[in-house]
C-alpha cells in the first residue's frame, strides 16, 4: 500500500475517508485536525495555564505530547501535568513512573494526587465495597474531583483531557439511552465557566482511539499499555462494543453521533440552565449540601466500618 499524498509506504488506510496515508502525512493529518479542536474549544490568553490530566494511557500521553508541541510555541501559556493515584496495585505505579519521566525529559510541571490523601481509600479498598455498583462509579466521581480540586488549586484556566472519538461518542451514547439529559448537556467542552469548575477541553475529540495508538507509536510517545483489574466491569464497554459494531458496518458512525450532538448542543443548552452551584465542606463545588464524592467517601468509610 502506498501513500496517497506522496506514494511512501503507506503505515494505515483511514476507512472513514477512504485514503491511505504513510507515517508522516497520518501524523500531519492528526496534528491538523488536533490544532483545529483547540481552536474551536478554547480561546486561550497570555498568561493561561492549561492542566492536562494524564493517566500514562496511550490517548493522555498524546494529548500532553501535542498540547505542549502545539502550545509549548507560546511562551506565554504554561502546560502542566496533573496525574491522580487511584491505589490500584501493579497498574497505577508503572504508568506514573512513564509520566514523571516523560515531563522531566521536556520540562513540564508535573502534580500529583491520590485517593489515598484525598479519600482516605484507595480503589482496591473501595471495589471489594462497591456492591452492585461498578468500581468504576466511584473510581470515575473521585478522580473527576480530583482533578478539578488540582487544576485549580494550580490556577489552571482549563483542564485538558484525552477522551478520543470513541470515548465521546461512547458517553454521548450512554446519557442518551439513559435519559440522562442534564449530564449529556454538560459534557464537555465546556464554552460556560462555572464558579469552581475549571472548564473542560478535548483535544482528541475528533480523533478515533485507533489513530491516536498509531500516532503514540509513530511519534514514539512512550505510554503504559496495562489494562486496570476492574475495567471488565465498566458499563462503558457494552456501549464501545455496540458502537464498534456500528462502525464496522458503516464507518463514519461515530463521526456522525459527534455532529448530531453538536447540533442539537445549542437546544440542550437552552434547555437545562446552569445550575446553582455551592461549595461542599471539602471545597469542592456541589448541586446538594454534599458533593458526590464526599458522599461516596462517607458511604465507604460506614461499609469499611
Ligand atoms: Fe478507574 Fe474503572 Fe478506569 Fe479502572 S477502569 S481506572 S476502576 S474508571
Amino acid at each position: 500500500m502506498k501513500c496517497d499524498i506522496c506514494n511512501n509506504e503507506a503505515v494505515t488506510y483511514i476507512r472513514y475517508n477512504g485514503t491511505h496515508l504513510c507515517s508522516e502525512h497520518f501524523m500531519k493529518f492528526v496534528e491538523k485536525r488536533v490544532k483545529k479542536e483547540i481552536r474551536r474549544q478554547v480561546n486561550l490568553h497570555s498568561g493561561d495555564i492549561v492542566g492536562v490530566a494524564v493517566s500514562g494511557g496511550k490517548d493522555s500521553m498524546v494529548t500532553l505530547h501535542l498540547l505542549h508541541s502545539i502550545l509549548g510555541e507560546r511562551r506565554d501559556i504554561d502546560i502542566q501535568c496533573i496525574t491522580i493515584d487511584e491505589g490500584i496495585e501493579g497498574y497505577r505505579r508503572p504508568s506514573m513512573e512513564i509520566v514523571k519521566e516523560f515531563c522531566k525529559d521536556r520540562g513540564i510541571r508535573y502534580n500529583e494526587c491520590s485517593f489515598s490523601d484525598k479519600f482516605k481509600i484507595t480503589m482496591d479498598e473501595a471495589a471489594p465495597l462497591s456492591g452492585d455498583s461498578s468500581p468504576c462509579t466511584y473510581c470515575g466521581v473521585f478522580r473527576r474531583n480530583s482533578m478539578n480540586d488540582v487544576a485549580r488549586r494550580i490556577g489552571a484556566s482549563y483542564l485538558a483531557t484525552g477522551l478520543n472519538l470513541d470515548d465521546t461518542a461512547q458517553s454521548i451514547m450512554m446519557n442518551f439511552t439513559r435519559g440522562d439529559i442534564e449530564r449529556l448537556a454538560r459534557l464537555g467542552p465546556h464554552k460556560k465557566v462555572q464558579p469552581g469548575l475549571i472548564p473542560r477541553i478535548q483535544p482528541l475529540r475528533m480523533i478515533p482511539e485507533k489513530e491516536s495508538l498509531l500516532y503514540a507509536i509513530v511519534a514514539g510517545i512512550p505510554f503504559h499499555n496495562g489494562i486496570c483489574p476492574y475495567s471488565d466491569e465498566a458499563l462503558r464497554n457494552q456501549y464501545r462494543n455496540v458502537i464498534d459494531e456500528l462502525e464496522t458496518r458503516s464507518p463514519g458512525t461515530r463521526h456522525s453521533i459527534i455532529s448530531s450532538y453538536d447540533q442539537l448542543m445549542p437546544m440542550l443548552s437552552s434547555h437545562v440552565k446552569p445550575a446553582e452551584l455551592r461549595k461542599c465542606e471539602c471545597g469542592e463545588p456541589t448541586l446538594s449540601e454534599r458533593c458526590k464524592a464526599c458522599e461516596l467517601r462517607i458511604a465507604l468509610a460506614k461499609s469499611k466500618g
